[in-house]
């Protein structure tokens, strides 16, 4: 019997740790196993998605179906103990209700799998769920046709750009030089965002195949994960997953005695959210201040130390472990056909299910929203989903019924980012919305260009005036000139995309911001 409790960072906060240690002593002291005749253990899984209802508890029992409890206390373990556990049959009215079962039923969970199932601190637990199968099948490849593999799949990647990822591996590969580095981007520095950070506690030697299957086709001998202080369970748990890589030697000089080399280190960053762009990660990696500089030279020709350099993030990379091991055609078989695969998504904000949720892409954002999230908190009315962070987009009732992929996104005035969705019901004013978001940016410019360090200011000095009653006329339309200059001149990808929140919110409300302007007057 397996008692699977999550500890990522949700769910030690809301105390499962205690909830664990709760039916540890339950077992020890009722001598449980000799009591149901079985082997039961505890294992310390991550998160599973349904953060809002944390400590989610699964009993899984050989030859039945796994029950799932929610809001679990120490309190009620001693009862899930006698009646479930030795009794037989789930506590009346404690597990999780018929919208887990729906939450989970509309999602495609696929990169997400492991998480909340395995112990995630286990490297026998990887293994025994299909881990380091898709390293295996890669080196029975030659480089070039992994590459191509990872192309025919149409992975594209993850951390917002939504650049084929094949494509990219093979300006690496085909930049001269001996030294090559690879580098994962787990800064996630979205307000609301949490994907990277589950996938990393909840799985973290799946980020490390995906990395070494992209060191093994590229030709990369070092890699970095970045990742941001603010992270110290993922930073924990991965370092524990790189260590005990090295002691087995599945990383080192001579891969799992497969023949390439392959080193991996973790570089804790101070939290700027401008070393997401990977221009200002790499000179923090260096030891540099996080700025972003121009490019051309790109980090495939010219990145970390000069050196040749592939940068992905964490999801992608955790695809890449899933294409190797089941195939690009499977792969493609699911999503649209401009983006395939499936997406996670941090769902925050006026939901009534908050949390991480997998969909294949082309779902539309109604069916994220209502099917897999229940709808609306308290039963208020949609009014808009913030998609892509601060560099994304609202999008208001009317393009609800959008499929959530890169391209339809785009066209519907956001972007799919790495996967925040935040939303807003009726109460939420959207002028006010925007002023949080560029506030965001503008904190975290890095200041090196004058449009967006400068640019930015002056906005957000807009945006406060007319959020005070003291907006001027022709503001909107300064506000519109401004954004428009600032995405055309800024240096990096942080001052092009940082006026989106406000040119949406104009686009599809207006009349809030005229209504703020007219009521001074
Ligand atoms: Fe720095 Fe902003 Fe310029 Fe990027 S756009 S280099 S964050 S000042």
């Amino acid at each position: 019997i397996e008692v699977l409790i999550c500890t990522g960072t949700g769910g030690i906060a809301s105390g499962s740790l205690k909830v664990a240690e709760a039916f540890e002593e339950e077992f020890k002291k009722h001598g449980i196993e000799a009591k149901v005749g079985k082997r039961c253990e505890v294992k310390k899984t991550g998160c599973r998605g349904l953060c809002a209802n944390d400590v989610l508890v699964d009993i899984m029992v050989p030859g039945k179906e796994g029950v799932t409890y929610d809001f679990v206390t120490p309190e009620l373990v001693p009862q899930i103990v006698e009646e479930h556990i030795v009794g037989g049959e789930p506590v009346p009215k404690k597990t999780a209700g018929a919208y887990y079962a729906k939450f989970l039923e509309k999602q495609h969970r696929t990169i997400f799998s492991r998480c909340g199932h395995i112990d995630a601190e286990s490297i026998d637990d990887y293994i025994a769920n299909h881990g380091f199968k898709g390293i295996k099948r890669a080196v029975t490849m030659k480089p070039e046709e992994v590459i191509e593999e990872v192309k025919k799949s149409g992975l594209r990647g993850r951390g917002g750009g939504g650049f084929p990822t094949g494509v990219k591996w093979s300006f690496a590969k085909g930049s001269p030089g001996e030294l090559k580095y690879l580098i994962c981007n787990a800064d996630e520095g979205d307000p609301g965002a949490f994907m990277d950070r589950s996938l990393l506690e909840g799985d973290p030697y799946c980020i490390i195949e995906g990395m070494m299957v992209a060191a093994y086709a590229i030709g990369c001998t070092y890699g970095y994960v970045y990742v941001r202080a603010e992270y110290p369970l993922a930073i924990k748990r991965l370092q524990m997953a790189i260590d005990t890589c090295v002691e087995r030697g599945i990383l080192g000089d001579n891969c799992m005695g497969l023949g390439f080399k392959f080193n991996l280190r973790i570089k804790a960053g101070a939290g700027a959210f401008v070393c997401g762009e990977e221009t200002a990660l790499m000179a923090s990696i260096e030891g540099h201040r996080g700025m972003s500089r121009p490019r051309p030279p790109f980090p495939a020709v010219r990145g970390l130390w000069g050196k040749p350099t592939n940068i992905n993030n964490v999801e992608t990379y955790a695809n890449v472990t899933y294409i190797l091991e089941r195939g690009a055609d499977w792969y493609a078989s699911i999503g649209t056909e401009g983006t395939k695969g499936t997406k996670i998504f941090a769902v925050t904000g006026k939901v009534k299910h908050t949390g991480l949720v997998e969909v294949p892409a082309g779902v539309t954002m109604r069916e994220v929203l209502y099917d897999v999230c229940g709808g609306i908190l308290n039963n208020r009315k949609f009014k808009a989903v913030q998609a892509g962070g601060p560099s994304g987009g609202c999008l208001p009732v009317e393009a609800i019924d959008a499929q959530v992929d890169y391209d339809s996104l785009i066209k519907a005035g956001a972007m799919m980012g790495s996967g925040g969705l935040v939303v807003m019901d009726e109460t939420t004013c959207m002028v006010d919305i925007a002023r949080f978001f560029l506030t965001f940016t503008r904190r975290e410019s890095c200041g090196k260009c004058i449009p967006c360090r400068i640019g930015l200011k002056i906005m957000l000095e807009i945006l406060e005036r007319i959020c005070s009653g003291e907006g001027r006329e022709g503001d909107i339309e300064l506000l519109e000139d401004m954004a428009y200059d600032i995405k055309k001149s800024s240096l990096c990808g942080l001052g092009q995309t940082a006026p989106n929140p406000v040119l949406s919110t104009i686009r599809y409300f207006r009349h809030e911001y005229e209504a703020h302007i007219k009521e001074k007057e």
